[in-house]
């Protein structure tokens, strides 16, 4: 038999998820976040399904390619720009616009000779002190960015909050008033929001909106869910049981035996381990689905398998479905179990698992509530 573990990708929920994000930000224009591999989603189908994007942003060239190579004609910005000329040229022949975000960047653009036509987006750093020019040098770039031969006119202006997923955290409130004040007088695009800030500060729309986690169906504030914020999860993780045991009392499980049989008991044994991407620091007590009902992980995640709790189902047996995470079972829970964060997961998934497209409404909007603790 050929090993089970899947991930199930639902274009549906794709379409539906950057509908979401259209009411939510409506003046707004949507550049979808397909980086790494769409975040683990699959970089061509999610881009193909996605078209009605205005534009795409990802982390690199190559990604940038990918997306080429689907067909797709749409604007891609390269969030981190490029570093050598050569890649600038490349950037420039397949239509990316670049984020321009230090002094190296500036210098390249300057020296090209090259008739480009480039777009280009320059990168503040109102606060978050990862990537951008101070805010005290926004004008004396921007005029000399506008001045480069290779670039058009008017340069963009980007910048990318710290903490927007902290719904009270002061810090977003400043980085707004920041990026605001020293913009102030550019007539130009702007584009601040990800995720976090589509829905929790609308002050940040401005011209262009950057969703990420949103279009995957995931929330980005922890305790929260998808279907919480109208979304539906676009991946299902699953496998099947390969394995059912009888324990007796006082029995241990797995390696090093960290969970014991507390009575004589049955145990499932699923396809799927922390070489699928299923996190190894998941605890005891961590939810899985077998035949759509709630059952509980136990013991150590080997590389590829799970030891499942089975009393609570008493009909369960090797051959039934498992599902790890997906539109019943949200990934937010188990990353939160697992000490983690969603987008860890999702991009984390790895390549022996068989990825396979739907495209359904039917598993909607059903994992109602909020993440439990
Ligand atoms: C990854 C990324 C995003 C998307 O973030 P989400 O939280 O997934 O919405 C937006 N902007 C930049 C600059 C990013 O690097």
């Amino acid at each position: 038999m050929s090993r089970a573990t899947s991930a199930v990708i639902n274009l549906h929920a794709l379409r539906h998820n950057l509908r979401r994000i259209r009411t939510l930000a409506p003046k707004a224009r949507i550049m979808a976040v397909v980086k790494a591999n769409a975040y683990g989603h699959g970089i061509a189908q999610v881009a193909q399904t996605l078209a009605a994007a205005d534009a795409f942003a990802v982390a690199c060239l190559e990604e940038a390619l990918e997306i080429r190579q689907a067909g797709l004609a749409h604007p891609i910005v390269l969030l981190e720009g490029v570093f050598r000329a050569a890649e600038l040229e490349e950037a420039a022949r397949s239509g990316c616009e670049l984020v321009v975000h230090d002094d190296s960047q500036l210098a390249l653009l300057e020296h090209s000779k090259l008739q480009h036509n480039l777009g280009v987006w320059l990168k503040i750093d109102s606060g978050m002190h990862r990537l951008g020019f101070p805010p005290s040098k926004t004008q004396a770039v921007w005029q000399r960015l506008n001045q480069a031969r290779a670039v058009r006119k008017p340069v963009r202006l980007m910048t990318h909050l710290a903490s927007a997923d902290e719904t009270s955290n002061p810090r977003t409130q400043l980085q707004l008033e920041t990026f605001a004040a020293c913009t102030r007088n550019l007539t130009a695009e702007r584009s601040i929001a990800n995720s976090a800030g589509i829905i929790a500060w609308p002050d940040s729309h401005g011209d262009w909106v950057r969703p990420g986690i949103l279009l995957y169906g995931v929330s980005p504030f922890a305790g929260r869910c998808g279907a919480q914020e109208g979304l539906i999860p676009a991946m299902t993780m699953g496998t099947t049981l390969i394995s059912v045991q009888q324990v007796s009392k006082g029995e241990a499980v797995g390696y090093g035996g960290a969970w014991v049989a507390p009575e004589d008991m049955r145990i499932g044994i699923a396809a799927i381990g922390y070489g699928d991407g299923y996190p190894r620091h998941a605890p005891n007590g961590t939810p899985v689905l077998v035949s759509g009902e709630r059952a509980w992980l136990v013991g150590r995640v080997s590389m590829d398998m799970i030891a499942v709790d089975l009393r609570g189902l008493p009909h369960a047996k090797t051959g039934d479905p498992v599902m790890a995470w997906g539109a019943e079972l949200p990934v937010e829970e188990i990353a939160r179990a697992a000490g983690t964060i969603p987008y860890e997961l999702l991009c984390g998934v790895t390549q022996r698992v068989k990825f396979s497209l739907v495209d359904e409404s039917a598993p909607s909007v059903k994992a109602q509530g909020g993440v439990s603790a």
